[in-house]
This record gives structure tokens, C-alpha cells and sequence, in this order.
């Protein structure tokens, strides 16, 4: 296996030092305003212990996907404004990536400062990985950190490419990233037993990779969501007009075929008649789905089934949202499960996807699992066994 330790911001001297932190505030703007701020303050830590050590901190960040005709919405100032009342003094915000202004901004900075780039997807050269503009970002930095977890799977010039290009700057990890490395590592390693997956969501292409991965080393998998609809199809089950990965028919019967009874799938649903928030709403069981229905939760049987695989678990992963928890009456799965998660006592629980961790915080027990990770595609990357971009260019540290 991979050593996934990696020197973090304890192992280097940041006193005096220009500090380039590579964060993740990639957060929703509304009416110009930052709409949920967690992960500005999930880089909190970071920047507070850099703070304490008299570095000088140039933070950067990408924010949505801006294109040059529209950008106004997406400039970092209203992040700067709620980083100042979050760390309670001044974040200087420049309005360029690179260029005179940022090296000027740069070279009358004192320790304790803190300056905040533009959005990084301003420049062309961001997703790239441009090299040029990877240069002119290092050229700012006596120390490079990536506290990004959520975008370490991307190869961008500011995830990956300040290192590529400048192998002998320090390089290290923020303690979020820290974090993120070491909770899923553990479900990546060798978790206590039994461990349990749960999968769910939407994205059935983007989670194969998990799955074949998880078949491996998980003692029950459980799949809702709309994850379950393909495999009971695959099954032979009518499941309607629910969503359905028409390609990973043939994937799922052979992950059933293989896995045996280490994949459990729902026994009931609630069904609904169209995808609507005031849709009717009928609980059946799977194998009377009408031909017209839609699958949008698991029905109360199903969270039965689940909750008493769960109730003796030491580790359990969950990523994708058992139905539509975004409309309440398809909600009650999603909840139930993550109330069956926040209940288990002396379990590791670990929380990955965007959706995941969104209705894990809707249902007000984000506190109660042992992490929800900030990294949605990153996170089901890095369980798959896959290296990240991000990850990778760090300084190893010590085993
Ligand atoms: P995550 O972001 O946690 O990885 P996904 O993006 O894969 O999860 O999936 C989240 C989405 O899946 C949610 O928007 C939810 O509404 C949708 N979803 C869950 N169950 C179903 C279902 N049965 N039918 C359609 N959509 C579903
Ligand atoms: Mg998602």
C-alpha cells in the first residue's frame, strides 16, 4: 500500500516566509454574498497556525467556472469579506492571479499578513496547468501549501503545477488536507471491522471505480439511491421511469454475480408518479413498481434492512444520498440512514460527496460523524486507489 503521509505545515518554518496556500473556497455566492462559508471555515486551522507563526499568507483559490464574458460573479471579494470577519482582521484582496499588481501586493507584505489572489480560473492557464502561469505563481512563494482537498484530484497549475515547476519549494500539507488524507486513509487501509459501505446518489459512472474497489475490502455494501435502481434492473425488476444507467446493466449484474450477499439493495422504495417536490407518493415493494413510476427514496423496510447491518459496524463510508432529499417527502431515507450513522456508537462513520455531506448538514448531524469530507469527486478518487494530482506533489514526510 501507498503511504499516504505527507509533511504538513508543523514540518517547516514558516516565520518570515511568503506562505502560497492553495484552499478551497469554491463556496456558493448569493446576491454577492457568500452563501455557506464551511469550507472558508474548514481552512480556518491552516491559516490561524500560519497566523501564529508570523508568515506572510498569499491564499488562491478557484470559485465556479467563470468564462471570459462572465466574471463579475464570480471574483473572490465577497470571500475576502467573509474571511475578515471569520478571522477577525484584515485580508487584502487583489484583482489579478499573477501579474505587477499581485508582486507589488506580495513585496510589501509584513508577517502576519494576509492576501488573497483572484479567482485562479481567471487565468486560462489555471486548468491547464500551464506551466508559465505555475512559474509566475511559485516566483511568489518561499512555501507552497495545498490545503485544497476538494480540488487535489484536479492537475491545475495551482494544485499541482507550483510544485511541478519548482521541485525544490517546500511543498506540505494543510491540516484539512491532513485530515482528509488520514480519515480516508483509514477506510482506504485497513478499516475495523465489519465495514460497511453505503452508496447512493446520482453519478452511478462516476462511483463504478469505488464500488469494484470497496467489493474488495467492504463486508456489506449497501445501495440505495439511484445507485440501487440499476442493479435492480439488472436483476430483472421493472423499476419505471426511475433513473437508470443503462450501460452499467451488464457491470452491475456481474458486481452481483461476483459479490454474492455482500451487496444489499433496497426491498421497498417510495415511488412517485413524476420528479416533483408534491409528487404522489406510494411506499411499494420493489417488485410492484408500477411500469409509470419513479424510484425517489428507499422504502421504510429498506432503512430496516440497513440500519440493523449497520448497528454492528466499526466503519462504515457513505457517499450518495439514499432518494431525492433536496424535495422533503423523498427526504425521510436519506435522513433515517444518516440518523442510523450518527447513532452508532464507538464506529469510525466517514462521509464523502458533495450531496452526501449537503444533506448530512440538512439533517443538523454533520457533528456527529466522525469526518465529512469536503471532497466530492476527490474523495471517491481517492478511494478508488487513485493517486491525486494534489497529493502527490507533496514532500513526503517520515512513516
Ligand atoms: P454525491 O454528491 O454525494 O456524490 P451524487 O451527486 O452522486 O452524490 O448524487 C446526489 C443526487 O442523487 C441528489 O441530487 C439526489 O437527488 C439524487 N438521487 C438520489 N436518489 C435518487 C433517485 N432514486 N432518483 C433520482 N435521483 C436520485
Ligand atoms: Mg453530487
Amino acid at each position: 500500500m501507498v503511504s499516504h503521509r505527507k509533511q504538513t505545515v508543523r514540518d517547516v518554518d514558516v516565520k518570515d516566509k511568503r506562505v502560497l496556500v492553495r484552499v478551497d473556497f469554491n463556496v456558493p455566492i448569493q446576491d454577492g454574498d457568500v452563501a455557506d462559508d464551511t469550507r472558508i471555515r474548514a481552512a480556518l486551522p491552516t491559516i490561524r497556525y500560519l497566523l501564529d507563526r508570523g508568515a506572510k499568507i498569499i491564499l488562491m483559490s478557484h470559485l465556479g467556472r467563470p468564462t471570459p464574458e462572465d466574471r463579475e460573479q464570480f471574483k473572490m471579494d465577497p470571500v475576502a469579506r467573509r474571511l475578515e470577519e471569520l478571522l477577525g482582521r484584515p485580508v487584502r484582496k487583489v484583482n489579478a492571479v499573477v501579474g505587477p499588481e499581485v508582486e507589488e501586493a506580495v513585496a510589501h507584505m509584513a508577517p502576519g499578513d494576509v492576501l488573497l489572489l483572484e479567482n485562479t480560473r481567471f487565468e486560462p492557464g489555471e486548468k491547464k496547468n500551464d506551466p508559465e502561469l505555475a512559474r509566475r505563481l511559485a516566483a511568489l512563494a518561499d512555501i507552497y501549501v495545498n490545503d485544497a482537498f476538494g480540488s487535489a484530484h484536479r492537475a491545475h497549475a495551482s494544485t499541482a503545477g507550483v510544485k511541478q515547476v519548482r521541485p525544490d519549494l517546500p511543498a506540505v500539507a494543510g491540516f484539512l488536507m491532513e485530515r482528509e488524507l488520514e480519515m480516508l486513509g483509514r477506510v482506504l487501509g485497513s478499516p475495523q471491522r465489519p465495514f460497511v459501505v453505503v452508496l447512493g446518489g446520482a453519478k452511478i459512472a462516476d462511483k463504478i471505480g469505488v464500488l469494484r474497489r470497496l467489493l474488495q475490502t467492504a463486508d456489506t455494501i449497501l445501495i440505495g439511491g439511484g445507485m440501487a435502481n440499476t442493479f435492480l434492473k439488472a436483476q430483472g425488476l421493472e423499476v419505471g421511469r426511475s433513473l437508470v444507467d443503462e450501460e452499467a446493466l451488464d457491470l452491475a449484474r456481474r458486481f452481483l454475480e461476483q459479490a454474492g450477499d455482500k451487496i444489499v439493495l433496497p426491498v421497498d422504495a417510495v415511488v412517485a408518479d413524476r420528479f416533483a417536490p408534491d409528487a404522489e407518493a406510494q411506499v411499494v415493494a420493489v417488485e410492484r413498481v408500477p411500469p409509470e413510476g419513479m424510484i425517489l427514496d428507499i422504502g421504510p423496510r429498506t432503512v430496516q434492512n440497513f440500519a440493523d447491518v449497520l448497528s454492528s459496524a466499526r466503519t462504515v463510508f457513505w457517499n450518495g444520498p439514499m432518494g431525492v432529499f433536496e424535495f422533503p417527502r423523498f427526504a425521510e431515507g436519506t435522513f433515517a440512514i444518516a440518523r442510523v450513522l450518527a447513532g452508532l456508537e464507538g464506529a469510525v462513520t466517514v462521509v464523502g460527496g458533495g450531496d452526501s455531506a449537503a444533506a448530512v448538514r440538512q439533517a443538523g448531524l454533520a457533528d456527529r460523524m466522525t469526518h465529512v469530507s469536503t471532497g466530492g469527486g476527490a474523495s471517491l478518487e481517492f478511494l478508488e486507489g487513485k493517486e491525486l494530482p494534489g497529493v502527490a506533489v507533496l514532500d513526503d514526510g517520515s512513516a
